[in-house]
């Protein structure tokens, strides 16, 4: 039935596309898209053949409005070039003004990047905060770390390979030296999750900058641990010391 569908596609593994967005892909009457291209060889994949229009950042104000009113009497399929849409991609206003006009709105989810990386990484899962990409400029990458510096939780944000190094280290600045999981090219061959501290990780990866798509998780702060004996001892005989 007529409405806006948001097709989670895979992330590399063409093996996740599930078959409800399978079943959604080959029947819409239109697909908006960031990459015909990418798309196209999902499509293929699938065997269909399905009309699709651009929807990128760059022209999804122009093209939203048409959209929308397609949706009234045409199923129009929402997809980013891999994972789930809105996801650090776009999607959320046509998700908007879709509900505002009063169309169905149908999410099909499947993979994407952020929970795989948590999946891997063996850091806590219970509270986890998503940052997206920082920004890139280094002032203002830093202060986007201090804004979280104090948030219990795992953090995760996603990232690029020539970036990777700087970026842990910024991390390892402003949050502390943390623990830390690097996810790359998750569900595709080289897929690998290298666990560190942040500081350790940054060396790692200074020298040789690797290539691909990485997710960054990291550790919530730790609790200050418990004072020991031996520190309440030394604190003690500190101030002893300093008695006249
Ligand atoms: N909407 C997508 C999702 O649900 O995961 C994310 C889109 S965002 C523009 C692309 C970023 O996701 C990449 O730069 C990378 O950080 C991350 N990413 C996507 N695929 C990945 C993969 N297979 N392995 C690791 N990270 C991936």
């Amino acid at each position: 039935s007529p409405g806006l569908y948001i097709v989670a596609t895979p992330i590399g593994n063409l093996g996740d596309l599930s078959p409800r967005a399978a079943h959604i892909l080959a029947q819409a009457d239109v697909i908006a898209v960031e990459d015909s291209r990418v798309t196209a060889t999902l499509l293929r994949h699938i065997g269909a053949k399905r009309p699709m229009t651009p929807y990128h950042d760059h022209n999804a104000d122009a093209v939203r409005p048409g959209l929308i009113a397609r949706m009234g009497r045409e199923v129009v399929a929402l997809v980013s070039d891999a994972g789930t849409p809105l996801i650090s991609d776009p999607g959320f206003k046509l998700v908007r003004d879709a509900r505002a006009a009063g169309h169905a709105v149908v999410t099909i989810p499947g993979p994407c990047a952020a929970v795989a990386a948590l999946t891997l990484a063996g850091l806590p899962t219970d509270r986890f905060f998503f940052l997206g990409f920082l920004p890139s400029k280094q002032q203002a990458r830093a202060e986007a770390i201090a804004e979280v510096a104090n948030v219990r939780a795992t953090l995760v944000l996603y990232e690029s390979g020539p970036r990777l190094a700087a970026c842990l280290a910024a991390l390892a600045e402003g949050l502390g030296d943390r623990e830390a999981g690097v996810a790359r090219e998750i569900t595709k061959r080289f897929e690998e999750c290298v666990t560190d501290t942040l500081s350790s990780l940054a060396a790692r990866y200074a020298d040789a900058p690797p290539k691909g798509e990485i997710v960054i998780a990291v550790a919530p702060p730790g609790e200050a641990p418990p004072p020991t004996g031996e520190d309440a001892d030394a604190a003690l005989i500190e101030a002893l010391e300093r008695l006249p």
